[in-house]
């Protein structure tokens, strides 16, 4: 992983997923100028294990669930191009919006990219992992039939704002709104970050591959380390809105209970 998140530490319990493929690299670019690159790690690390991995795991669109959505089209299209070797970037960050590890991506969205990192991030823990990824209702269903000790280690969950452009069903199983352990998170940062990092597509497509991973590990540890001092403040300020929150729908609750004559034993809580 990158810089540590000073709360997640080496265990994050919640990691958000997703692809960007802006960040692709042209062939003609070349490898390298003869230098190694300068930085080993830490975001890219796990690249060359992840090559054998992804033999595994090859891409099956039966397994995606909510076929009306974009991201599924992403899977079965937008892959080639003749002139790219790396097609885009899959990434992870912690829900304190620390950015986690990455990966270059030389086919589509293969579920085998959140596969692997689920894998990684679960390796010497017991806790669960909660996980949100724009397509967590189809990684559900894949890792139900490739790896399913890998799926009872993880809750999954759609992200709030892309959780409307799925099916009802999915909503109610995967939506972040209905599912437990993700409390007020959005489960965006990932989005968020893609912000930051999307402007230095133009330059590191015409870099060499390892000039490339310089220059984004560079990017991360610069977003890692404005997140961290922002930290304090944010959780300071999530703790309020949830606090506010919870006077709010308490409210609306005693005042629709009284409504209909009920009390907090009727409905269970
Ligand atoms: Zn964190
Ligand atoms: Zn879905």
């Amino acid at each position: 992983m990158g810089k540590e998140c000073p709360v997640c530490q080496d265990t994050p319990s919640l990691v958000s997923y997703d692809a960007n493929f802006g960040l692709v690299h042209k062939i003609s670019s070349g490898v390298s100028t003869g230098l190694e690159a300068r930085h080993k790690g830490p975001y890219f690390k796990t690249q060359r294990k992840f090559l054998d991995f992804v033999e595994d795991y090859a891409m099956d669109p039966k397994s995606i669930d909510c076929s009306n959505f974009q991201a599924g089209n992403v899977l079965r299209s937008k892959v080639k191009n003749s002139k790219l070797d790396i097609t885009g970037v899959f990434g992870s960050i912690c829900k304190h919006d620390i950015p986690l590890l990455f990966l270059n991506m030389t086919k589509g969205e293969s579920l085998a990219y959140s596969a692997f990192l689920t894998e990684q991030f679960l390796k010497d823990r017991s806790e669960k992992l909660t996980v949100t990824y724009d397509i967590a209702c189809s990684l559900a269903s894949y890792l139900k039939k490739r790896n399913p000790d890998l799926l009872a280690k993880c809750n999954l969950a759609v992200p709030v704002f892309h959780s409307f452009a799925h099916t009802m069903s999915c909503q109610l199983n995967f939506g972040q709104r209905y599912v437990e352990f993700t409390g007020l998170c959005d489960g965006e940062g990932i989005e968020r970050f893609w912000s930051f990092l999307r402007p230095f597509k133009k330059i590191s497509k015409e870099m060499t591959v390892n000039n490339r991973n310089d220059l984004l590990t560079e990017a991360l540890m610069y977003y890692s380390d404005k997140s961290i001092v922002k930290i304090g403040q944010k959780l300071k300020s999530k703790l309020e809105e949830a606090k506010q929150l919870n006077v709010k729908c308490s409210k609306e609750l005693n005042t629709l209970l009284t409504c209909k004559n009920l009390d907090y034993f009727d409905i269970g809580t």
